[in-house]
């Protein structure tokens, strides 16, 4: 059975705490690899390596702006030619179908490297010459020391996100991943030791997030925390970091309402929403859960939902054929079962779904129907709080207004769409619900060069494109005086 080990200062290294933890496989419950459990000390040990690297002097600080590009540029072709193991991994210790490890999850990792290489050059800061003799300029200049902690849904792609700007702008990084999925992490490091990355420029610590994750939140020498994952921990971090004034960068969870007139081209707009809520079993951030249909469209759209669902491919997740795999572990297939529980007590019906699925093989993993609730009702908890599983709850309403109140009803604010065929309404929705992202006539389709700002309980910071890599980096205001001279200002002075 693969060891993953940590990775600090250029070598790979077994905590000294000796302990392992199995890494299991959600769709039969069996391991598939086991992880050295570090501790606080170890982040002590990364911390003390990528602030070393971090020196004027040291080789990662001496690289030109173009070999910090090769660097990723490189990471990104070895993780290319890797990705058929890479999806694989993921897939056996996370239970999200290979279809989409293997065309998304992969992709979304060099693809990032890629963009962050590509605007490399474009980090440049401001200079005006308006007064005169007096130049003022800025300069953009990377943080120090900063740390990345991922959850385990989207593991690599979420690490990426924070990793490839923070690498770019020139910082040192230590990562921390979830202790569900540290096999698909750990490969992405061998791809940038291979490519060259100078010791100490990046590590990776394993362990219990709240050991682990609460040493990088205090520890003096992080300059920043890019965080992704529950909006509980996510609170936390912002308490444990607040001592030191650290910079955090906090993407968290989620209630996303999708919302449908009755003029949407309703076969696009469900095939968009069962996309939306049952891709990677509804374990997506910004997965659609929240369905908000007009009256008038209700019983054609909750028909072809009963119709569409039961033929959505559920099986194996390493089949190349599975659309739908089990949930990522025993703690959250509970979960899930609880809400469902929870929603028919609070008065939900069930459309569609709602049981474990038991048949068979399926019965040592962790498979959940695809499960539609009707008749919800804002105050229910399957409505408010983020279930991160394939559980949608669907309201009606009659009118644009009480679409945008529904819409606007819990306390996230990461995305959400709008189906209609009214240019002006798309327009006036998209401009009312208060979400970070908002997809007109679509789902979960976006560009890398454009940012992105979760509003409300989803987070705090600024992420994807240009605006996202100066994040990375802290402003420097310098001004020049073209030729030295007396202020004027004691007047008693002049005279000397
Ligand atoms: P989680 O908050 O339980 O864990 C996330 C990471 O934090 C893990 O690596 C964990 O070990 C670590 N951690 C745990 N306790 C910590 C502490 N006290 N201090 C620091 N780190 C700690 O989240 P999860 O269950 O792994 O992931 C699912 C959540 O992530 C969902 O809420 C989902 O919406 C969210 N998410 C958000 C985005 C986004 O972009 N907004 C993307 C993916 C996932």
């Amino acid at each position: 059975m693969d060891r993953i080990k940590m990775y600090i200062d250029g070598s790979w290294v077994s905590a000294d705490s000796g302990k392992y933890r199995k890494i299991i496989n959600p769709a039969n419950g069996e391991a598939v690899a086991e992880m050295t459990e570090g501790t606080a000390e170890d982040v002590r040990k990364a911390v003390a390596a990528a602030k070393k690297a971090f020196a004027p002097d040291s080789p990662w600080r001496q690289l030109l702006p173009e070999e910090r590009a090769a660097l990723l540029l490189k990471t990104a072709d070895l993780i290319d030619e890797r990705a058929e193991e890479l999806a694989v991994a993921e897939t056996n210790s996370m239970g999200r179908v290979y279809k989409e490890t293997r065309y998304d999850d992969v992709y979304a990792v060099s693809g990032a490297f890629r963009y962050y290489a590509g605007i490399i050059h474009e980090l440049k800061g401001e200079a005006t010459a308006e007064n005169g003799d007096l130049i003022s300029l800025t300069i953009r200049e990377p943080l120090g020391v900063c740390a990345v902690i991922a959850p385990w849904n989207y593991s690599i792609g979420t690490m990426a996100a924070g990793l490839a700007p923070a690498l770019a702008a020139g910082n040192t990084v230590v990562v921390k991943p979830s202790s569900l999925t540290p096999v698909s992490t750990a490969m992405v490091f061998e791809a940038m030791e291979e490519a060259g990355f100078p010791a100490g420029s990046v590590n990776l610590v394993l362990g219990p997030g709240d050991e682990i994750g609460t040493e990088l939140a205090e520890n003096e020498d992080v300059a920043k925390i890019t965080f992704t994952g529950s909006t509980a921990t996510g609170q936390k971090i912002i308490e444990n970091s607040g001592k030191g004034l650290k910079r955090c960068a906090l993407e968290l969870g989620g209630k996303s309402p999708f919302i449908i007139f009755d003029d949407a081209d309703l076969d696009a707009a469900v095939d968009r929403l069962m996309f939306g809520i049952f891709l990677s079993q509804g374990q997506v951030c910004v997965a659609g859960s929240r369905l908000l249909v007009q009256e008038s469209a209700y019983e054609q759209v909750t028909s072809m939902l009963k119709e569409r669902i039961p033929k959505i491919r559920i099986g194996m997740p390493l089949d190349p054929e599975t659309e739908f795999g089990p949930l990522v572990s025993e703690g959250q297939l509970e979960t899930v079962l609880r809400y469902i529980e929870s929603g028919k007590e609070e008065g939900a019906e069930l459309l569609i779904g709602g049981n474990r699925i038991v048949d068979g093989d399926f019965a040592k993993g962790y498979f959940v129907e695809p499960t539609v609730f009707v008749k919800c009702t804002p105050e229910m908890r399957i409505v408010k709080e983020e279930i991160f599983g394939p559980v949608l709850t669907v309201q009606t309403f009659k009118e644009e207004k009480e679409a945008i109140a529904l819409a606007n009803s819990t306390r996230y604010g990461l995305a959400g769409a709008v189906f209609t065929s009214d240019l002006g309404r798309a327009l006036r929705v998209s401009n009312q619900v208060n979400t970070g992202m908002l997809w007109v006539n679509t789902y979960m389709e976006n560009s890398p060069s454009i940012p992105v700002s979760p509003h409300g309980n989803s987070g705090l910071c600024l992420d994807g494109g240009m605006a996202g890599l100066e994040e990375y980096t802290v402003l420097k205001q310098i001004n020049l005086k073209m030729q030295p001279s007396r202020t004027g200002w004691f007047t008693g002075i002049e005279e000397m």
